[in-house]
């Protein structure tokens, strides 16, 4: 059905409570879609909220990369990544890789709250949506 996205989500530790709750007010829009996530934040989407997630590695041991390669298969139609700006992170070029991929194949990234939540709402969730970009 073309109303069902593939969502990926990521949430950096110093924003995993700030996913959390994003996905708990959220929580009856997300059950309608098909979730991946990197471990961590999966798990905990999983444990905290019983929602339904197909989990990669971590971030940090590739899981970002996994995702980015789903990404250009067009397999992932939306990424929720709450990115920490405060911190450096071991995997930053993993994580400035996965941006770049989602841009060059043209799909919604949201990378805070109120990005997420206009994302989530838009009417442009339950209709088809060519996002696909041209691809070399
Ligand atoms: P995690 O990975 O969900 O396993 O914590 C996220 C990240 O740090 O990129």
């Amino acid at each position: 059905m073309d109303s069902v996205r593939r969502i990926a989500l990521i949430a950096h530790d110093n924003n995993k409570p700030d996913m959390l709750e994003w996905a708990r007010f959220n929580r009856h829009r997300l059950t309608g879609h098909e979730l991946f996530a990197t471990a961590t934040t999966g798990r905990l989407l999983q444990e905290d909220l019983s929602l339904a997630v197909t989990c990669f590695r971590s971030g940090p041991y590739g899981g970002d990369q996994q995702i980015g390669a789903r990404i250009a298969e067009g397999l992932i139609d939306l990424l929720v990544f709450f990115w920490d700006p405060l911190e450096p992170h071991p995997h930053d070029p993993d994580v400035k890789a996965l941006l770049r991929v989602a841009v060059v194949c043209n799909i919604p990234v949201a990378c805070n709250r109120a990005t997420a939540d206009f994302m989530i709402s838009s009417p442009l969730m339950s209709r088809p949506h060519l996002a696909r970009p041209r691809v070399a």
